[in-house]
């Protein structure tokens, strides 16, 4: 008998066995989908990891009842990774299957193929089972994956799907989610044959009769030659005519209209930039990476804010593609604006794929099977891109590899990006290339112990200098002028506006007051379901919880002590803007934050008026800061850097040496004639220092000081384990179990039990323990299973089969 192991997209520990009927043995490979049923009748797609023919003895196994694929969806290489995240992450496999891959693979009872409303009937060139599918949905709409399954009475039902999905006849819906929508526009083409000039001057000809038709294609063709692709509503707004007018050509046969993604307009409109002129320093970087790979898998690039260190990528790239191999380059989601996409589009063209969570099902699928066969070379994405079918990667770039964003936090896998980029390069004998102003202290530290090879460009391209930064006292402004801006930030920015320059001003913190309090007793207002204090927003009229979501109507009488006397500690990105349009009326602002942004085009809109000086002030939170390079910017301001100073971590230096030095990086790109202002109480903060001289190097040599006096990251290793219950009793008596287990571990610094930072999030009580383990790959590796059990031990007992345990590996 033969059997096979499988992963279920569910959290269940590691794989099950079926059995595999005499008609498919043989068919059997890792990789492909096998239908299986679990419990009484759930159905599920499988995917094969293991066959072999050992019976499992503790248990009586199910047959598959069905294989799905003649031909693997995953590859091998991407079930070891996937087995690596499991247990490196501590999570079942299951979970990793279930966040890596798309929809339409996962095929689950629940999925519901909907039928395409664009289509008046079923085509009548459907193959027999598809068709009967096609008339079944187009009478009811919708059909579940089992009732797919009864009208094609017990035939392979994946080909039909495929076939269906294919044909655009229908498509699959698994959840009802927001869907991204790339924002689109209609452009005009030239029909192909009418390339041939004999054939266009007898459409001018013929033309003559309709004289408005002959103005149009005319303006058509004056508007192609300064950019190939013409858009509908440019022309006619150009040449003064209807829709019907233009139509009539399209009728013709003259034009035809085409629905283009605006990100991949660049694109469209440019010619494929095939030069790429590298600066001596560039050249010796790119040398000195490709040397540094020699001795390592794994080289960090060091480049300053502007040394072009996305040329360099850009170069490694095209290098690759040409060795006929692949390249995945990673950035934190909040990175990958239409800016970078525009860059690399201009370079690689259709062989660049973008990946990220904004994307629908059915986009990711697209992207699925392009990298898949090929098609994609180079694949930007966020940290979701890597769950891609690779072939034959070359080079990893991990871009911004500080940026915490990179680890995921919720749900399991709680992998974080980079590290797991590592791994993943290693099954592919790929190298990486980690990229970044301030490097994290991980790497930097691997980095000085050899385990990185480091490469540094020390100047921004072209010479051009780094932002001087001033700081400033917070304390130093006039009421009556202005209660948030000193002022020597008004007259800096007076200065930068009237040299035609632009601002922007940083404040982390979003809505208008992100902290009320009661002035007489100190009461503050908190979300009824998470332990945070709530932000007026101006906008809404709203207190918004910004963990939850929530909204609530704005308190004017302090329920506590009936005064009037409600005021705010704080301000937020709504503030500063309403703020400056107050001061400056005639200056344009524009606010950019995740209240702002609401949808991913109107980022790109802002980005782009930003960029085309339509804006003079803009105002955000870290949106302003991740990855923009603009070339008019004379002044950055950071407005309350005392608030990035006082966080409540081991890591709250590094973020804000990091983040300042960011933000300063978008000045003066481009002539070197930036200034950046930090308003700030406590001037004497060393951080302030740091950022003042651009100082990684004091940065470094402080802060690794401090973390291994301490014996924190990147000195030891932490995993962080969480209970969640709505029940606050139970979430701590579970983690108290829990903690008295974890101890019983020699060699492991056990700190808690205690509430998390914010104990209660969506009602839902968070209890934690901090765990410090020595860096020993093996014995952290011990530390885990230790976990596993210990975990196990405590769910198992009465009372705990609802507590939610989670556990944090390498928390930032
Ligand atoms: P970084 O990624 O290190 O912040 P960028 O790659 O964005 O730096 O480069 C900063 C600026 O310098 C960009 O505007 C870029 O177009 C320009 N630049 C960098 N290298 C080159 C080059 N070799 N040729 C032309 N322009 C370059
Ligand atoms: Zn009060
Ligand atoms: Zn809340």
């Amino acid at each position: 008998m033969q059997f096979v192991d499988v992963v279920l997209p569910l959290n269940i520990a590691g794989t099950l066995t079926y059995g595999v009927p005499v008609k498919w043995q043989g068919k059997m490979q890792p990789g492909i989908r096998v239908e299986v049923s679990l419990g009484k009748n759930k159905l599920y797609a499988a995917i094969v990891v293991h066959i072999h023919d050992n019976r499992p003895e503790q248990y009586n196994v199910k047959p598959v009842r069905n294989i799905i694929d003649e031909k693997p969806v995953v590859t091998s290489r991407q079930l070891r990774f996937w087995q690596w995240i499991a247990q490196y992450y501590l999570c079942s496999i299951g979970e990793v299957m279930n966040a890596a891959l798309p929809a339409h693979l996962k095929l689950m009872s629940e999925s519901l193929l909907s039928w395409n409303e664009s289509l008046q009937e079923p085509p009548l060139d459907l193959g027999d089972d598809a068709f009967i599918i096609a008339e079944a949905l187009h009478v009811r709409k919708r059909l579940t994956i089992s009732e797919v399954r009864q009208l094609l009475e017990g035939k392979n039902i994946a080909p039909v799907i495929n076939e269906l999905l294919e044909q655009e006849v229908a498509i699959v819906v698994e959840l009802l989610e927001e869907r991204y929508k790339p924002k689109t526009e209609r452009y005009l083409f030239l029909e192909k044959r009418y390339e041939n000039e004999l054939l266009l001057q007898q459409v001018f000809t013929d033309l003559e009769k309709a004289p408005k038709q002959l103005s149009l294609l005319m303006q058509f063709f004056q508007l192609k030659q300064q950019d190939t692709a013409v858009p509908v509503a440019g022309l006619l707004k150009k040449a003064k005519a209807t829709a019907a007018q233009l139509q009539a050509l399209i009728d013709k046969g003259v034009l035809r209209t085409e629905l283009i993604a605006v990100d991949r307009i660049g694109f469209i409109s440019g010619q494929k930039d095939d030069v790429l002129q590298l600066s001596r320093e560039q050249e010796q970087a790119l040398l000195d990476i490709k040397t540094g790979w020699t001795e390592n898998d794994v080289v960090l690039l060091h480049g300053v804010t502007g040394s072009g260190k996305t040329m360099l990528y850009i170069s490694l790239i095209k290098e690759a593609i040409a060795a006929g191999k692949e390249v995945l380059f990673l950035l934190p989601e909040i990175a990958l604006t239409t800016q970078i996409v525009t860059r690399l589009r201009s370079y690689f063209g259709d062989e660049l794929g973008v990946y990220h969570s904004r994307f629908s099902d059915n986009e990711r699928v697209e992207i699925w099977n392009k990298v898949k066969e090929g098609k994609h070379k180079v694949v930007l994405g966020a940290r979701s891109a890597l769950w891609l079918p690779f072939r034959s990667l070359q080079y990893i770039i991990v871009d911004e590899e500080h940026e915490t964003s990179y680890k995921q936090y919720e749900p399991a896998p709680r992998f974080h990006a980079r590290d797991a980029a590592i791994f993943l390069a290693s099954l592919h004998q790929a190298k990486v290339l980690l990229g970044s102003a301030t490097p994290s202290l991980e790497s930097a530290l691997n980095a000085q112990q050899g385990k990185y090879s480091y490469v540094a460009l020390k100047g921004r391209y072209n010479n051009v200098a780094m932002p001087g930064v001033e700081v400033v006292s917070a304390k130093n402004f006039q009421a009556a002028l202005s209660p948030l801006l000193t002022l020597d930030l008004l007259n800096a920015v007076k200065e930068t506006l009237a040299q035609g320059r632009q601002v922007i001003l940083f404040q982390n913190k979003r809505g208008y007051a992100p902290f009320l309090i009661c002035g007489v007793c100190g009461w503050v207002p908190h979300c009824k379901n998470c332990d945070v204090s709530l932000t007026y927003h101006k906008s809404t009229d709203k207190l918004h919880c910004h963990y939850c979501g929530t909204k609530t109507a704005p308190i004017r009488h302090c329920p506590q002590c009936g005064s009037m006397g409600i005021t705010s500690k704080s301000f937020g990105t709504e503030k500063i803007e309403e703020e400056l349009q107050r001061i400056f009326p005639k200056v344009k602002t524009a606010r950019m934050d995740l209240d702002s942004v609401r949808g991913k085009n109107k980022q790109a809109q802002m980005i782009e008026d930003f960029a085309k000086g339509r804006i003079d002030i803009l105002v955000g939170t870290q949106m302003v800061v991740k990855g923009l390079d603009f070339d008019h910017v004379g002044l950055v301001g950071i407005l309350s850097a005392d608030s990035l100073l006082s966080y409540p971590d081991f890591r709250v230096n590094e973020r804000a040496f990091q983040l300042m030095e960011q933000v300063s990086g978008r000045a003066g790109r481009s002539d070197g004639k930036g200034k950046v202002l930090i308003q700030a109480y406590n001037l004497k903060h060393p951080v302030l220092n740091w950022v003042s001289e651009h100082s990684y190097r004091s940065f470094y040599q402080a802060e690794t000081a401090a973390r291994q006096a301490f014996g924190y990251p990147p000195f030891s290793r932490m995993i962080r384990i969480i209970c969640r219950h709505r029940d606050e009793a139970k979430a701590a008596k579970g983690i108290g179990l829990l903690a008295v287990e974890l101890t019983k571990m020699p060699g492991v610094a056990v700190k808690g039990p205690a509430p998390a930072l914010v104990p209660r999030v969506r009602n839902y009580y968070l209890q934690e323990v901090w765990l410090t383990v020595p860096k020993d790959a093996a014995f952290i590796q011990q530390v885990k299973e230790w976990i596993t059990v210990a975990v196990n031990h405590v769910m198992q007992q009465k009372g705990n089969s609802t507590l939610q345990v989670i556990a944090d590996v390498d928390p930032v």
